[in-house]
């Protein structure tokens, strides 16, 4: 089967230090993965040098067995929270709705059709009524709804979510692990950067652990061992093992 994203070679440095070194991995269509491993691992930069937002020093990157660039309309990306400028006076609905403006292309304006399945979206989320609020306004946990819903907007075929979970409130977190094992059902690759250890067994099928280097890469049960996990969070290229 062609993988749905195909990482070959992939190193990436910002100046002189490497973030991400040679990097090999494969994500089968269906499949639910959690990326994993310690703050400034290099999980952000994958994602983001998988996209094509930062330069490669080298490696190459297919999706869905072409070049990346040709499948961008089928990809939805959801960046860090702290990446996004949460004062940007825009409210809810505008939000979701961003995410059909790669199909519509630029210069449509969004009808009917596309408010509809932005609240069909921010519905599945449990925001529906918040719509009309400022994006500003709402709780981190919301914002981060509000992302999601925009990439279910998009209705693409691959996932890619930068610490969704981060620092959101409960319901936030069972509704987003709901949405991910639903998206697997319906035959959607999803890899979210994920920071609990804890959930990962129960939630995610495949796990991958980085530490600027790709330490572990299997089934869940596999990778969530203690022994494995402490050569990523512990046993760091150059760090001493206690
Ligand atoms: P993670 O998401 O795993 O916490 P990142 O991918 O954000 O890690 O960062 C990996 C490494 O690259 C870290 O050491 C970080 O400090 C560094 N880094 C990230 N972004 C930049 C940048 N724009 N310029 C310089 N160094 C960066
Ligand atoms: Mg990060």
């Amino acid at each position: 089967m062609t993988p749905a994203l195909s990482i070959r070679d992939l190193t990436v440095t910002y100046g002189e230090k490497p973030a991400l070194w040679d990097i090999d991995l494969d994500f089968e269509p269906g499949s639910l993965t959690a990326v994993v491993g310690p703050n400034g691992a290099g999980k952000s930069t994958l994602l983001k040098a998988v996209l094509g937002l930062l330069p490669k020093v080298a490696g190459t990157v297919l999706a869905f067995g072409a070049p990346i660039a040709d499948s961008l309309d089928r990809i939805a990306y959801v960046p860090q929270r702290s990446a996004v400028d949460w004062d940007f006076p825009t409210d809810v609905l505008d939000v979701a709705m961003m995410g059909a403006y790669r199909k519509l292309g630029w210069f449509r304006r969004p009808g009917a059709a596309e408010r509809a399945k932005a609240l069909e979206c921010l519905d599945r989320l449990g925001i529906a009524d918040l719509s009309r609020r400022q994006i500003s306004q709402l709780s981190g946990g919301q914002q981060q709804r509000v992302f999601l819903a925009r990439a279910l907007v998009q209705d693409p075929d691959l996932f890619l979510l930068d610490e969704p979970l981060a620092g959101v409130d409960v319901t936030t977190e069972e509704r987003a692990l709901d949405l991910f094992r639903q998206l697997q059902g319906q035959g959607k690759t999803v890899i979210v950067v994920h920071h609990d250890l804890e959930t990962v067994r129960d939630v995610f099928d495949r796990a991958v652990l980085l530490n600027v280097r790709l330490v572990a890469n299997g089934p869940v049960r596999d990778v969530m061992e203690p022994a494995v996990l402490r050569k990523a969070y512990l046993g760091g290229r150059d760090q001493v093992v206690c």
